[in-house]
């Protein structure tokens, strides 16, 4: 036979196991900012929304893709629309790329 301080004591490490198996549970289930896609612990967004997330912060600095297919249609040349945003060429149609992949 158990003294009923026994019992308590099983009781409550039942309960302590319980709560951590929730805890594992919600560690396990951690969804990303921008979709419900599930990511790995100590993330904040899966791996496209991240890189989406990089593409816009580094947009931030640049002519929108709206500006840069106007600039083409008026000033024709990548050179040209280089030099109005004191870039390279390469580096306008690397912007140009990552506009065509992400929108
Ligand atoms: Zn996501």
């Amino acid at each position: 036979m158990k003294t009923k301080k026994e019992k308590k004591i099983k009781q409550r490490k039942e309960i302590n196991q319980e709560e951590k198996q929730e805890r594992k549970k919600e560690e396990k289930t951690i969804k990303c900012d921008n979709c419900d896609n599930l990511i790995s612990r100590g993330a904040t967004r899966c791996i496209n929304c991240s890189i989406l997330h990089k593409f816009q912060e580094a947009s931030k600095d640049r002519p929108s893709y709206e500006q840069l297919k106007k600039d083409i249609k008026e000033l024709k040349y990548y050179t040209t629309i280089a030099k109005k945003y004191d870039v390279s060429d390469n580096c306008i149609r690397k912007w140009l790329k990552k506009y065509e992949k992400y929108s």
